[in-house]
């Protein structure tokens, strides 16, 4: 177990009406023994797919897009290892429409990285993608990039740049709103341009959307990389996950960390379709 950060943490001034909320879209099944190191075979889990809604007054983000209209087909079009059964819920385009969400705030979806079960969605969410060079360097050519390059034909690309700002350890980053409150940080290892989400909500809470640097809590709380065959099938630079993992890891205490498909590391993020009929 790494050091924890020393602090301080980095300064923040988030907007007192910012906000976040989940939208879960589905769950793929999976293995522990597959997601990290001393996983065990029978310990089956669903991997979420799921959205979450940074609002924010100079315009929302959704982060990640969850399961899209096309799931199947997006599923389908997987190598065999890789395809799983999976449920599907609603998707956040129809928990948007359900919570009576008003579209023109929607900025667009800020995403972790451009592998099918983040990027799904985008079939039904008319709004920018929001990436970097890098990334889209790795979806262009990747055989991992096949599901994002259909859904993203038509959209525009709201390209940003990492500044050289280091945060929370992590070299590169870039500051959306300028105030603290949403900072993306460079962690290309799963994929080129990967990347992790820091929010800072008003109340002084932080979370980390660390997208796939580990896949399951476990990765982070023991810290345990993923096996080394999914290493190999799943990550650019496995050497670079795991120094990342360290640094996520070292951070643990201070925020939330959220890894992509852990069901669980969402708990406590409100749905929005809570919020709908909590206004109703
Ligand atoms: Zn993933």
């Amino acid at each position: 177990m790494p050091p924890a950060w020393p602090g301080p943490l980095p300064e923040a001034s988030p907007p007192s009406d910012m906000a976040i909320h989940q939208l879960p879209t589905g769950t793929y099944e999976t293995r522990a023994a597959f997601a990290f190191t001393g996983g065990s075979f029978g310990d089956k889990r669903p991997f979420a797919a799921t959205a979450v809604l940074v609002t924010h007054p100079q315009g929302d983000l959704l982060i990640d897009a969850g399961f899209g209209s096309d799931v199947a087909a997006h599923v389908h079009a997987q190598p065999w290892y890789a395809r799983a059964p999976y449920q599907a819920g609603s998707t956040a385009s129809e928990q948007l429409e359900a919570s009576s969400y008003d579209r023109a705030r929607l900025r667009g979806v800020l995403i972790t990285h451009s592998h099918w079960d983040h990027v799904s969605g985008l079939d039904q969410l008319e709004v920018p993608i929001w990436t970097n060079a890098g990334e889209l360097r790795y979806a262009a050519e990747a055989r991992d990039g096949k599901v994002f390059r259909s859904v993203s034909a038509g959209h525009e690309i709201r390209e940003y740049e990492f500044a050289s700002a280091p945060y929370l350890g992590f070299p590169l980053s870039h500051d959306v709103h300028g105030d603290g409150s949403v900072v993306v940080a460079l962690a290309g290892g799963h994929t080129t341009g990967s990347v992790i989400v820091f929010v800072t909500l008003p109340t002084g809470k932080r979370y980390a959307f660390i997208g796939d640097v580990a896949w399951q809590i476990e990765g982070v709380r023991k810290p345990a990389e993923r096996p080394r065959l999914m290493r190999m099938l799943a990550d650019v630079n496995a050497g670079q996950v795991r120094a990342d993992l360290l640094r996520v890891a070292s951070l643990a205490g201070l925020l939330q960390v959220v890894p992509a498909h852990d069901v669980g590391a969402y708990d406590g993020i409100p749905a929005l379709t809570e919020r709908a009929s909590a206004e109703r």
